[in-house]
């Protein structure tokens, strides 16, 4: 069968949809933010967002996708994204990675950020910076008439010229009725490349940048990605949609 590869144009109804399931995202980050702690589990904190979540009238989007089994993705220092939260107990100096979806009247939110847990290095706190302000940088480059790959070469340049790597394995992607759609997003690429940026469109970004070699490998529960030199990671991401009052990041309340 052949596949169809468009980017889907929102109407401004859908993306004020894909606003309230954002600001769900939204509150739950602002809850993880109070909870986290050295001593913290990491199946409180995907109990807590469970929990928050379905208060909402939401479903978490990730449980059950594609078997993935817990609400909330948490990844400590070398692990990059989609960590299965467990009994792992939060200490002081890790960096914990925290990706969150929701699922609300068929509209999905998605969104990410990486928390020190107490006193972390001063390495961490620039890779923190680093990778957040890559984020913002690529934000900053979802406007009408830009490429796709500007953005993405925005977040590459950024982060490479503070020495630091993005992941090339996983990348951002459009989103609407559902979780990924059109387009994949690399956080690295050549400026003036890719589909003409449009109205309507809502895209989830997300750099992934790592201290040491941009390459990852799988762990064998088959979801946790882990940097393959075990160095560490961080990961922020928001949802965005480029609409006719400039760029509106969704995943804020
Ligand atoms: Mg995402």
């Amino acid at each position: 069968m052949h596949t169809t590869r468009v980017i889907i144009i929102k109407s401004s109804r859908e993306i004020e949809h894909l606003k309230r399931s954002n600001a769900i995202v939204a509150e739950a980050f602002q809850a993880l933010r109070m909870a986290i702690g050295p001593g913290v589990t990491t199946k409180e904190l995907d109990q807590m967002v469970e929990k928050i979540i379905l208060s909402r009238g939401a479903l978490p989007a990730f449980k059950g996708y594609r078997g993935f089994p817990a609400s909330l993705c948490v990844s400590i220092n070398e692990e990059v994204v989609h960590g299965i939260p467990g009994q792992r107990k939060l200490k002081g100096g890790d960096l914990v990675s925290l990706d969150v979806g929701v699922n609300l009247n068929g509209y999905f939110g998605d969104g990410a950020i990486t928390l020190p847990i107490g006193e972390v290095d001063g390495e961490a706190r620039r890779l923190l910076e680093v990778t957040e302000r890559a984020l913002y940088v690529g934000i900053e480059k979802a406007e009408v008439g830009n490429r796709l790959f500007d953005i993405s070469y925005a977040i590459q340049a950024w982060v490479e010229s503070h020495g630091f790597s993005v992941v090339r394995d996983f990348v951002g992607h459009g989103i609407g009725r559902d979780l990924h759609e059109e387009p994949q997003i690399p956080n690295f690429g050549s400026p003036h490349q890719g589909p003409r940026l449009e109205r309507g469109m809502v895209f989830a970004l997300e750099p992934m940048v790592n201290e040491g070699t941009h390459e990852v490998k799988i762990l064998s529960d088959g979801w946790t990605v882990v940097t393959a030199d075990g160095k560490r990671s961080a990961h922020f991401e928001h949802t965005i949609a480029i609409t006719e009052n400039g760029t509106e990041i969704l995943s804020i309340l």
